[in-house]
């Protein structure tokens, strides 16, 4: 497996180095919304420290970053009275990965909607207005 390039996009986010739509935090994890939303309130969560994904994650990468997610499923769900939601992961290219540090995707999903297609860009107000609804229902 490839070592982590700290040049990844999520890196940079991280670093404050390009803009993304924050929606929760702590000392371990960051949750934002995803540019290329597939549902409405689609939203990625990552650890602070670097790791690609599921392969070279430490166990304690692992545990903070679930604890996000746990978190932020029920925020969307409640945000968006989502009947179900899905978590989607992915590992190196084979396994659909193309941004090489670890994120688990957030879904809220309803009765007969299928998800979007991949690769579309999301209309950044409409993101925004999403993400300061994840964060009303995390408060
Ligand atoms: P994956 O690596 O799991 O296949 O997908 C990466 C995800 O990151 C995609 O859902 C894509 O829309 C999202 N993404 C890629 N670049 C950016 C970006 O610059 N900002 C945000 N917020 N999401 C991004």
């Amino acid at each position: 497996m490839a070592a982590y390039d700290p040049e990844n996009i999520f890196a940079k986010i991280l670093r404050g180095e390009i803009p993304s739509t924050r929606v929760y935090e702590d000392d371990e994890t960051l949750a934002f919304m995803d540019i290329m939303p597939r549902a409405d309130g689609h939203l990625l969560v990552i650890p602070k420290t670097p790791c690609r994904n599921i392969l070279d994650a430490t166990p304690e990468q692992l545990a903070a970053v679930m604890a996000t997610v746990q978190k932020m499923a029920k925020a969307v769900v409640k945000a968006f009275d989502a009947d179900g939601l899905t978590i989607q992961q992915f590992n190196e290219a084979a396994g659909g990965q193309e941004v090489f540090h670890l994120h688990f995707h957030v879904l809220p999903r309803h009765d007969g909607v299928a998800v979007r297609a991949p690769g579309t860009m999301g209309d950044f107000d409409l993101i925004a207005e999403h993400g300061e609804r994840v964060k009303a229902a995390l408060s």
